[in-house]
């Protein structure tokens, strides 16, 4: 957010001064230098453990995991055509991306701006869910949150919405696709998650359309395909945008390398495909960041074009601070 946010600027003054004051001048600096020592400058916590955090123009983003769950197979998981799986596997060894014995990804993001503070997807909950644990590592209080938003009613980004019962994120205005609650709410029998976290919380949400302003910097993009009515984010502030895939940008190479893949938790492959398609070309031609859920932690970076009319993900280059 503000000032106290910006890594030690005053240290770096510090180390400015020292250098031209040279030792001579050191030891009339000497006193006001140890009176400001006294002044601790509050803590940035470092990346990892848990949480990566940038800035992208005026915004600062933190992915926040919300941890890992096993996964015995990536296949037919993250590539679930039947016919093309020998595709994908050839694609997983050029890479060296492990196969078996690895783990899905969950990658909740914190977005502030200059006056909002806002949590895209909430992780699991319960006793899977890492999210609170990393916010606290992170230095971001639940209660400091002021907008929710939910990219789509799945267990794994709706679960965190309560704790024991209670709202997780108790003075955020909750907000997600008016079809996308309507499709889940709807249902003969809704899950669990959706009883307590999207029936429970009705009171608290605001639902909107595609193309609507969630807060200033931040608008809901249409996504449909891995849901009926999921919704991405694209985000913007004074430099270049950010791109928050939610579910709708897949696995990281083999949605990217192959046009057609769809995931097996998609409710329409071909149709998430194709949104796919539209989103990756946008996050290209529009040199936006971009963050995927279930991408490898931190899980943010660019996307680039390749032969072939394929993408690639390219991860960021891990900064400390
Ligand atoms: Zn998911």
């Amino acid at each position: 957010m503000s000032d106290d946010r910006v890594p030690s600027a005053r240290s770096i003054n510090r180390r400015s001064a020292l250098r031209l004051l040279g030792t001579a001048g050191l030891l009339t600096a000497a006193a006001p230098l140890a009176r400001a020592q006294a002044t601790p400058t509050p803590e940035v916590p470092l990346n990892g453990n848990g949480f990566y955090r940038q800035r992208i123009g005026d915004l600062t983003v933190t992915v926040v995991s919300d941890g890992t769950a096993p996964l015995a197979a990536v296949l037919p998981t993250w590539g679930a055509n039947p016919d093309r799986q020998a595709e994908f596997a050839a694609t997983l060894a050029e890479y060296h991306v492990p196969t078996t014995n690895t783990v899905n990804h969950f990658n909740p993001v914190v977005i502030e701006t200059d006056t909002h503070r806002v949590l895209i997807d909430t992780g699991r909950g319960g006793a899977n869910g890492q999210l609170l644990t990393h916010l606290r590592r992170a230095g971001i209080d639940p209660a400091s949150i002021d907008t929710v938003f939910i990219t789509h009613g799945h267990g794994d980004h709706i679960g965190g919405l309560t704790t024991q019962g209670q709202p997780t994120f108790p003075a955020a205005r909750h907000v997600m696709g008016a079809a996308e609650f309507s499709f889940w709410t709807a249902q003969p029998n809704p899950n669990a998650a959706v009883q307590a976290n999207l029936i429970g919380l009705r009171d608290r949400l605001t639902l909107l359309e595609p193309g609507a302003e969630i807060v200033p910097g931040l608008t809901a993009v249409a996504s449909p395909g891995h849901t009926a009515g999921h919704l991405s984010v694209r985000a913007q502030r004074g430099g270049p945008g950010l791109l928050v895939f939610g579910d709708a940008a897949g696995h990281f190479l083999l949605s990217l390398k192959h046009r057609g893949a769809y995931v097996s938790f998609d409710a329409d492959g071909p149709l998430a495909a194709r949104t796919r398609q539209r989103l990756f070309a946008q996050a290209v031609d529009e040199g936006l960041w971009v963050t995927g859920y279930h991408f490898p932690f931190p899980a943010i970076g660019h996307l680039r074009r390749v032969i072939g009319g394929a993408y690639e993900y390219e991860p960021t280059v891990w900064q400390w601070s």
